[in-house]
């Protein structure tokens, strides 16, 4: 009787201990929870965002892998990474779909349970090895699929199909509201960034970006070279054509001058008929050689204003920034020498009888006085 009673006491004593060893696991599972949730909510940026998802998440979950995929149907996600220098071709996890169909079709619910190759293997592409079991859950706000989270181990009993789900569908909540926000910050800036009328970059874009390419300059020991464009006698364009008939010339003028451009040179809508553009790595010879081209097809461009044929012409004035290592001037006042050069020489070629090119020079780390 008395060794039933021990052998009972210390049965329950085990029960106990695993109950609390459990009791623990969990506290402890909620607390890296929370941590993770709060930094995730801190965040400010997309690429923090998603590398936060991507390099974080495993360390506290303790999975396997990790993947992401998110619908970019217009491209903006991967321009706004690679805007911010984001590695996102190459980034190990990061799905960018241009449509959800793929995903539609697969987990329109979550899933939750063994890894199967026909339903698992689009949500984990090249991985060494497959996971044993998996967590494919939405990720949904407002109705809208902005894409999944795909959690993977090597453990089969990790993720079960009778498993609670309302933990992971809190997460995916959590990280669908902080990726939505984020989507919206990023669309924000990028409109702020664009004229309304021409569709370039306007003037607080250059100056956003001007710093940085003049860094970037000075890191490769590179040349940057700008050019200011103005409209030739644009006045009279509007006295004939009226101002809808001069935004037309405007928003032609500023296509062909951005389609004469490489796809990474900053082109901004100056201010009314004047343009910038900023052309990273290129010397004072390369950027004379393509004003004179932008000045050409400008020049040989007809546009159709009510039936009416219109062709204008443009004067172009260029600098060039050849950093030499001293770096004594800080960047605004590189940047205000480059662009006042260029405008200084747009100045001349308006003077000197305008559709023409000149050249203001070189601009270097040294103020010469
Ligand atoms: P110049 O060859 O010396 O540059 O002569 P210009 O006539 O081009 O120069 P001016 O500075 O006298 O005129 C610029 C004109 O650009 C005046 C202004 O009405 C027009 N403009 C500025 N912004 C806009 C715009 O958004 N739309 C239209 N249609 N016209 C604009
Ligand atoms: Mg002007
Ligand atoms: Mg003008």
């Amino acid at each position: 009787m008395e060794e039933d009673l021990t052998t009972d006491l210390v049965a329950l004593q085990s029960h106990l201990e695993t109950l609390f060893k459990r009791v623990q696991q969990n506290s402890a599972t909620l607390q890296k929870f929370r941590a993770f949730e709060i930094r995730l909510l801190k965040l400010n940026s997309l690429p923090d965002t998603i590398d936060h998802l991507l390099e974080e998440a495993k360390n506290y979950f303790d999975l396997d892998m990790i993947s992401l995929c998110l619908i970019d149907e217009t491209g903006e996600i991967a321009k706004t990474l690679i805007d911010n220098g984001y590695p996102c071709n190459s980034k190990n996890g990061l799905m960018l779909l241009d449509s959800d169909t793929s995903i539609k079709s697969t987990a329109i619910q979550p899933y939750i349970g063994v890894y199967e190759n026909s339903q698992c293997s689009d949500f984990f592409p090249h991985i060494e090895k497959q996971p044993a079991s998996v967590a494919i859950t939405p990720l949904t706000r407002r109705s809208k699929y902005l894409g999944t989270l795909n959690l993977g181990s090597y453990q089969l009993d990790r993720f079960a199909d009778n498993m609670a789900t309302d933990f992971i569908e809190h997460l995916s909540s959590v990280i669908s509201v902080c990726l939505e926000n984020n989507l919206h910050v990023e669309e924000i800036k990028r409109i702020s960034y664009i004229d309304v009328l021409t569709g370039v970059n306007n003037r607080r874009f250059l100056e956003q970006r001007i710093g940085e390419e003049l860094k970037r300059s000075q890191r490769n020991a590179e040349p940057l070279s700008c050019q200011f464009f103005d409209i030739d006698f644009f006045k009279p364009v509007n006295d004939k054509h009226g101002h809808q008939g001069g935004d037309l010339v405007l928003s032609l003028v500023a296509a062909t001058i951005k389609h004469q451009l490489r796809d990474n040179d900053v082109f901004v809508r100056y201010g009314g008929e004047e343009f910038v553009a900023l052309l990273s790595n290129t010397d004072e010879a390369k950027a004379l050689e393509t004003a004179e081209r932008v000045r050409k097809a400008i020049q040989t461009l007809v546009i159709a204003v009510n039936d009416i044929s219109v062709s204008v012409t443009v004067s172009i004035g260029v600098s060039t920034y050849v950093p030499d290592g001293t770096s004594i001037s800080i960047d605004g006042e590189i940047a205000t020498r480059l662009v006042k050069s260029a405008d200084s020489a747009l100045y001349r070629a308006k003077h000197n009888g305008r559709n023409r090119v000149e050249n203001g020079g070189i601009v270097t780390d040294k103020q010469v006085l």
